[in-house]
């Protein structure tokens, strides 16, 4: 990390700038079929107990079998990362209560996880980045859930999420805002979506994040941190970070000290409020689960998963820059989402086609398109527009057959009504005049009807304007614009 801080992210207090440090725990939800150590399925909103297997239950005597994909899930994770793969982890037991954890211990790996350091380069704009380091990555089995509010006496366990495999993926205290840590958790989403390792679904609890959070003056060591456990949110990791950091600075101006504690976020309150003080490992008493062999593999193991990956956010950005020449702003808006990306290129270079203008194609893809789709709160895999559709309209413009004004009206119908566009043209008329009689006519009737604005327009070209306006509504905008403006300047005397 850079050894001077950014002005940018000091924090004003009464005794001089403060500084915040954060690093994150996340728990990514592996998209898997099935649970880490049984075969329940997995999956949300399934009635409560209906995907419990006797494993999961945590009943005498079942033994735990690992699930491969979860294995091979958090293989490709830590290869997204740019991270150490460990061929060797082992499974420990970590010892706590919990009324919906029924074994009585989450198995998850500690001392020897399967994934070790990597790093994330994270988009502050579309030329700004800076890198998160990843600590590690290890699997881990899930909780159930407690369900306090459906009776006033009675709290019911729901154990479908019971041994969900997570990867609870470490990162390295390198944000020093909550605007880097928001952008870190951005990057990280977006590249477990396009790896498929995790949905990233943030509603569900598929994706979750342990705040860690401390302060200190520039310069001088890392303070004492404080985490806040479970944030569901992007926007509340933020106002966790804020708050917490000038809770902190409060705390330490006053001349108080900042006790090691975990604490929860309220987001009805925007605070964060002390849930207990700070457990350490040796009070979960970690051993190695006796049920499971260590994790091994080799190295042709995870070659074979690497050859199969698919092309990384940051990759993809670089190629449609060189490729198609786009700009980093529009490459980084198309990455963001693999299907956005995806969709681009098939306006762009359509399978056994000959390809379309890339600044074109992204043009139409970003600013009519999404807007569109934005504007219904849709996203780009609920498009009633298909590229083909989109690259028709853009082939119409090209052909000079319609102008880019009837383009935007042909697009709002392909995408209420849908249609082929070349056929909507054909059908509703919307050709664009390029028969300069046809204009040449238009254009007489309008000077006619306006002697005053042609006397004002010999002394004032720029009313040249004004009259291209006129000619272009009287044609229903059919007119091409270019023609228009030859006739006219030829007519009027305009040089
Ligand atoms: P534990 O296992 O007790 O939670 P770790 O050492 O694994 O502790 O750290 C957990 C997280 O806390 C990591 O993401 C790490 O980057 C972060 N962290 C460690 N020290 C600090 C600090 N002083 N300020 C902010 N975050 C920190
Ligand atoms: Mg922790």
């Amino acid at each position: 990390m850079t050894a001077h801080a950014n002005p940018k992210n000091l924090i004003p207090g009464a005794t001089g700038d403060w500084e915040v440090v954060i690093g994150l725990e996340i728990h990514a939800q592996v998209a898997s079929n099935a649970k880490l150590f049984s075969g329940a399925a997995v999956g949300f909103g399934a009635p409560e107990n209906s995907q419990v297997s006797l494993v999961d239950a945590a009943m005498p005597g079942m033994l735990p079998v690992i699930n491969e994909e979860c294995v091979r899930q958090a293989i490709r994770t830590g290869l997204g990362l740019k991270a150490k793969i460990n061929y060797r982890s082992v499974f420990d037991r970590k010892n706590y209560f919990y009324p919906d954890l029924p074994q009585g211990y989450q198995i998850s790996q500690y001392k020897s996880p399967i994934v070790g350091e990597g790093e994330v380069t994270v988009d502050l704009s579309p030329t700004e980045s800076f890198t998160v380091g990843i600590e590690r990555l290890h699997l881990e089995q899930d909780a159930g859930k407690s369900i306090h509010d459906q009776s006033p006496t009675l709290s019911y366990i729901d154990l479908n999420r019971s041994g969900t495999a997570l990867m609870e993926i470490v990162s390295k205290p390198d944000m020093r805002s909550a605007d880097e840590a928001k952008a870190y958790v951005t990057k990280l989403r977006t590249i477990l979506r396009y790896l498929g390792t995790c949905d990233g679904d943030m509603e569900k609890g598929n994706l979750r994040a342990d705040v860690n959070v401390s302060v200190r003056k520039p310069g001088d060591a890392f303070g004492t941190r404080c985490e806040i456990k479970n944030v569901n949110s992007i926007r509340f990791i933020g106002q966790a970070i804020d708050y917490e950091a000038r809770r902190q600075i409060g705390i330490i101006e006053d001349g108080g000290k900042i006790n090691q504690e975990t604490r929860l976020f309220d987001a009805g309150k925007g605070e964060t409020r002390s849930m207990r003080s700070k457990e350490e490992a040796h009070d979960y008493r970690y051993f190695p689960d006796p049920d499971l062999l260590p994790l091994e593999f080799d190295q042709a193991y995870v070659d074979d998963l690497a050859g199969h990956l698919s092309e990384l956010p940051d990759a993809k950005k670089a190629r449609l820059i060189a490729q198609y020449g786009l700009t980093p702003y529009d490459a980084s808006i198309l990455v963001l989402e693999k299907e956005s990306a995806d969709y681009f290129e098939a306006v762009a270079s359509p399978a056994g086609k000959p390809g379309r203008d890339g600044k074109q194609a992204a043009n139409w893809v970003i600013n009519e398109l999404f807007g569109r789709l934005n504007k219904e709160g849709r996203d780009v895999t609920a498009s009633p527009v298909a590229p083909a559709q989109i690259g028709g309209i853009i082939d119409l413009i090209q052909a000079g057959t319609i102008s880019g004004k009837l383009a935007k009206d042909l697009f709002e119908i392909v995408f209420t009504e849908g249609g082929d566009p070349a056929e909507i043209v054909e059908a509703r008329g919307m050709k664009q005049v390029t028969d300069t009689g046809a204009i040449e006519k238009v254009i007489d009737e309008v000077i006619a009807a306006n002697p005053d604005k042609v006397e004002q327009a010999k002394a004032k070209p720029t009313m040249l304007g004004w009259f291209v306006g006129q000619v272009m509504k009287a044609s229903g905008g059919k007119a091409n614009p270019g023609a228009v403006n030859e006739i006219l300047k030829a007519k009027l005397g305009i040089e």
